[in-house]
């Protein structure tokens, strides 16, 4: 078999280093599988003379796929953002009964006896060449139809399913995409996803996030390495510093084999502290909780040494859904949290749906969606639904240490219009005599600025406050966390960002409330110092990062904590922050601040 188009893995040189943003440590080697936009790779092939019957009959099958790919696509949008948009589609299948072009293929495959992905490729490349140097902006984009159709025939007629169909893994891989979406990474199978890289994406992206919990190696911000590796080329990833080596030598494996071998004797000795508390050098103890999407994690909260779930993001139980679930499968959900952690604090956040969290029927286009139809605001104007969760939470509350979470709460307004809601649904239960938590504490998050800035007031009306660092850096800087092109402007050591945490912690301390912290910051070691010095009573981390957070904890002082946050409050730069945050923990526990550990 020879290569039909210039893009084959064997084509590109030894190898190659590309760098991104690293977001999940970890290192893994193993085949690329591109995904999403990606170009499938397509092999041409010299047909038997008794070979082309059956290789028509493939591509006949081929087309039949690709059109019901088509219409459920036609279909599903549609539904979910109008027929206008779904019309597009319409092009789409009209170039599957182009007869022109398909008499072409066939008889590319029966008199030039090319295999019919090899043919596919042909006549759509020239095809759609034809249509693109007309010049005219409507034949070109009739060109970008062609091609699309082109990629999901090949797809089709080498089983390499839909594009971005994670279902249809059944090797280990690496993938590599331009993006995925959370609810896709939520999907992935950790046996058959070794690691991933894409090219969009930040640190706080909930992909990332999602990359830490599951523990899967991941690098995001690549610039177009969609275009720069190919499907089964060996690609070593490095989640620790963000590179991606194609076709490593004997030389760098030998190097990536050793720093894996100290990473594992550097986890043995942090799982060692599992039933530890975490409590400073100083005494100066810490509730170190962790962050959950689904009951399904309960098990890595326990076995990561965490004392509870400090954030339950029940979102994650709606996505991927077309209706929401009802009020019985919530309170199951949470219930089963809430009785799996036993004596310890479960917080529950209520549904933070909207920005990149969207549930699949429910998606509408907005032009700005981390400033639009998001979280509380979803909820107050759909009180059936908020208050469908909010019964579920405090019916499990009589089953635990429930606490109650409001997200993306930017005005007192907000929090006394939920608190209205939660006291009717208070009402409704003793009503019908539901037991639940009478004294259940309720929290806002503090991840926008107003809410930081207008703390004292909201401290009036909830017991605790959590701080969501990752929107409050985003919407501080005016940052989007999920946009390559601006991550290295996000910063939570930001000047602005510490005042505004500092703010919090004592608007909460003149009322006698407590002070966590949910966002990624928590957990990573750098920082974790800082937040101890600034006063946080709670710190809660995804799972995979709790061991070093704790690892940590347990090597510093309160009142060196507290020097360092003085230095950092008057420190006029991030980088001058990050500088004082660094020297500390490189006085305190060194071996965190190295890749891989020790
Ligand atoms: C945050 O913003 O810091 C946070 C914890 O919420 P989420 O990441 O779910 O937006
Ligand atoms: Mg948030």
């Amino acid at each position: 078999m020879v290569p039909a188009s210039k893009t084959s893995a064997a084509a590109l040189p030894g190898e190659r280093h590309f760098t991104g943003l690293p977001v999940s440590g970890g290192i893994a080697m193993a085949p690329v599988r591109l995904l999403g936009n990606s170009i499938p790779e397509v092999m041409r092939r010299e047909l038997a003379p008794e070979e082309t019957a059956p290789e028509l009959a493939k591509l006949h099958a081929a087309l039949a796929v690709t059109r019901r790919q088509l219409e459920a696509i036609q279909t599903r949008v549609a539904g979910q953002i109008g027929a206008g948009d779904a019309e597009i589609f319409e092009a789409h299948l009209l170039v599957l009964e182009d007869v022109v072009l398909l008499e072409e293929i066939r008889r590319a495959i029966t008199e030039q006896r090319m295999n019919a992905e090899a043919a596919v490729d042909a006549v759509v490349n020239r095809y759609a060449g034809a249509l693109a140097a007309v010049g005219d902006e409507y034949l070109r984009e009739r060109a970008a139809d062609v091609h699309d159709i082109g990629h999901r025939l090949v797809r089709a007629l080498t089983g390499a399913g839909e594009p971005g169909d994670l279902s249809t893994l059944r090797e280990p891989c690496i993938l590599v995409a331009h993006d995925f979406s959370p609810s896709a990474t939520a999907q992935m199978d950790r046996r058959m996803v070794l690691g991933f890289v894409t090219e969009a994406g930040g640190k706080t992206s909930h992909t990332a996030i999602l990359a830490r919990k599951l523990g899967i190696p991941a690098v995001v911000g690549v610039q177009a390495i969609t275009r720069n590796v190919r499907s089964g080329e060996q690609v070593l990833i490095d989640g620790f510093s963000g590179q991606l080596i194609a076709q490593p030598t004997d030389h760098t494996l030998f190097q990536y084999g050793q720093l894996r071998q100290r990473r594992v004797a550097f986890e043995e000795r942090l799982s060692s502290l599992r039933d530890q508390p975490a409590v400073t050098l100083d005494g100066h103890r810490i509730l170190l909780a962790a962050n959950i999407e689904s009951p399904a994690d309960m098990e890595a909260v326990f076995s990561s040494g965490a004392e509870g779930v400090g954030l339950f993001r029940t979102e994650y139980l709606f996505l991927n859904q077309s209706q929401f679930p009802d009020e019985e499968a919530q309170y199951a959900a949470y219930r089963a949290v809430a009785e799996a952690a036993g004596s310890n604090e479960v917080i529950l956040r209520t549904l933070d749906l909207g920005g990149d969290k969207l549930p699949v029927e429910r998606t509408f286009p907005e032009p700005n969606p981390f400033l639009g139809w998001r979280a509380i605001r979803v909820c107050l104007d759909q009180p059936e639904v908020f208050k469908t969760q909010l019964r579920a939470i405090l019916r499990a509350s009589a089953h635990g240490r429930v606490q109650l979470l409001y997200p993306m709460i930017a005005s007192l307004e907000e929090l006394l219009a939920a608190n209205s809601l939660l006291e009717e649904c208070r009402l409704e239960l003793r009503r019908n005599a539901q037991a639940f938590d009478e004294a259940l504490q309720v929290g806002v998050m503090i991840e926008i600025p107003s809410a930081a800035l207008i703390a004292d007031s909201l401290a009036e009306h909830c017991q605790f406050f959590s701080i969501g660092s990752n929107d409050l850096t985003g919407y501080t800087l005016a940052v989007d966390r999920l946009n390559e092109r601006v991550a290295g402007l996000y910063a939570p050591t930001h000047p602005a960002v510490l005042r505004l945490i500092e703010m919090t912690i004592a608007a909460a301390r003149r009322r006698n409330r407590w002070v966590g912290v949910c966002g990624e910051m928590a957990g990573d070691p750098l920082l974790v110092p800082l937040l101890v010095g600034l006063g946080v009573h709670e710190l809660s981390v995804t799972p995979a990062a709790l061991p070093a957070v704790k690892y940590l904890l347990r090597r510093i002082r309160l009142t060196e904590s507290r020097e360092l946050a003085k230095s950092a409050l008057a420190a006029r730069t991030s980088a001058e922050t990050l500088k004082c945050c660094e020297n500390y923990v490189r006085s305190a526990a060194p071996e965190l601040l190295m890749r891989g550990g020790e």
